[in-house]
């Protein structure tokens, strides 16, 4: 096992890592910029180093300062949590080629899954369904991207092969709005994502979201954890997610789950992954694989009493995973809550000072979060600023632990987005379960019209 891994991340994520390392009794490197020099995680840290300025260009982004930073501090691997460089195939590659292992799967398949269009052909090849759409990138010939959309239907999706973090897709309703829609995507993806390639997607009118959360060792063993209902979405982005999927059919969760551990030995994946699903009228079909830690980890750890960072870090130390399919027994419910700091309605960030923070507890409760009492939320960075989990026996119980829990919960000093949490754990649709990913979406706008 490692005796110090460098964690090249900041916030919740960063703080997460380091637990699962100190309880694995191993050391930490925290890198990090001029504005989270304060952090307590960072103060926690074996090691700190500071590695630039504020902007994450500079710092989170900056691949020869992190490097440096293991170089002076010994460390032997890197954890890059979520965003900044954890599907960056060439960070992945230099901090191999600088000889650390880099803790996530290897570089060629960050490459390959995360460029949409590829990942997509690759996953079509080994067997897993896809949204119905164009083959690879879209032609630049217009008739022949007319003929598509008509053969596909309206509406339509189109997107960035780069994209991420819901940025970069436009829906399309007509056909008098095709050649428009995808000239301004192509030129916000350049801007962007430094990548002008797009592909066409069925617009999937009443879908859910659903992941699949796989680990694979080095030694050929794959398992799947079970899956996510992330459908509650607002642009795109994930606002609440639960494990298991509500009234989700067994027999199809299971069949897609082996489909996904058979593409992972097919295309010699290593490491924890998710797998992207819209689901509809029960059918899967395949959006995009995240190669990395995701956000809604936790909910996948409540419910199968897996430890997925730890599992990452014994894969990247070339273990074998010690559970095999059978030994996976999903158990409970759980439901996290992401809780930003934004104003709850207009959505706008809002960092600043903590005057007042009490974050609740009890039976079933996990708070994952960096804040604290007097803690300053930076402008620069995602607005995210931890997340609280339920756990309990059915979804019921879930749900009344998770009610109570933000009850409890006090930040003050900035907006949060704990009003709207609040709400939706008494809406009656989202208490059924099974929303479809738009549900969210239309019901804000609805309030807005209600509001004028
Ligand atoms: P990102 O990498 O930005 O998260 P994804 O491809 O994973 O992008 O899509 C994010 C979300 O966008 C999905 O969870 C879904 O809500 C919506 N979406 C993507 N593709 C489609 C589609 N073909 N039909 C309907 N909604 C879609």
């Amino acid at each position: 096992m490692f005796e110090k891994i460098l964690i090249a991340n900041r916030g919740e994520i960063a703080l997460r890592i380091q637990r699962a390392c100190r309880e694995m009794g191993i050391r930490t490197v925290v890198v990090h910029s001029e504005a989270d020099t304060e952090a307590k995680y960072v103060k926690l840290a074996d090691e700190s180093v500071c590695i630039g300025p504020p902007s994450a260009t500079q710092s989170y982004l900056n691949i020869p300062a992190i490097i440096s930073a293991a170089e002076v501090t010994d460390a032997e691997a890197v954890h890059p949590g979520y965003g900044f460089l954890a599907e960056n195939a060439d960070f992945a590659e230099k901090v191999e080629g600088s000889g650390f292992v880099f803790i996530g799967p290897k570089p060629e398949n960050i490459r390959v899954l995360g460029d949409k269009v590829s990942a997509k052909q690759a996953m079509a090849k080994a067997g897993v369904p896809t949204v119905p759409g164009s083959e690879g990138a879209l032609p630049e010939d217009s008739r022949e991207v007319i003929r598509l959309a008509r053969r596909l239907g309206y509406p339509v999706i189109v997107k960035a092969a780069g994209g991420g973090g819901g940025r970069g897709m436009r829906v399309v309703h007509t056909e008098a709005a095709l050649l428009n829609a995808i000239n301004t995507t192509r030129s916000e993806a350049q801007a962007a994502f430094g990548n002008p390639m797009l592909y066409m997607e069925k617009f999937l009118e009443n879908p859910r979201h659903i992941e699949i959360q796989i680990l694979v060792d080095t030694h050929k063993n794959a398992v799947f954890l079970g899956e996510r209902d992330c459908s509650l979405q607002r642009r795109h982005q994930k606002v609440i997610e639960e494990a298991p999927a509500p009234d989700l059919p067994a027999k199809l969760r299971d069949k897609i789950g082996e489909r996904c551990v058979e593409a992972c030995r097919k295309i010699g994946y290593r490491g924890a992954g998710t797998f992207e699903f819209l689901y509809q009228d029960g059918e899967f079909f395949f959006i995009e694989m995240n190669t990395r830690i995701q956000v809604e980890h936790p909910v996948t750890e409540m419910v199968t009493g897996i430890d997925i960072v730890q599992e990452q870090i014994r894969i990247a130390a070339g273990e074998k995973l010690r559970f095999r399919q059978k030994d996976i027994q999903v158990r409970g419910h759980a439901i996290e809550c992401r809780i930003n700091a934004e104003d709850p309605y207009r959505f706008t960030p809002s960092p600043g000072r903590i005057t007042s923070y009490h974050p609740p507890g009890g039976p079933g409760i996990r708070v994952d979060s960096h804040v604290y009492h007097g803690y300053t939320v930076p402008p620069y960075y995602d607005s995210m600023i931890g997340k609280v989990i339920a756990y309990g026996a059915t979804r019921e119980q879930a749900i009344r632990r998770m009610r109570v829990a933000l009850s409890e919960m006090v930040v003050e000093g900035i907006r949060t987005n704990l009003p709207l949490h609040q709400e939706l754990l008494n809406d009656a649709r989202f208490l059924r379960g099974g929303v479809s990913i738009h549900y969210l979406e239309n019901k804000l706008i609805e309030e807005q019209k209600g509001a004028r």
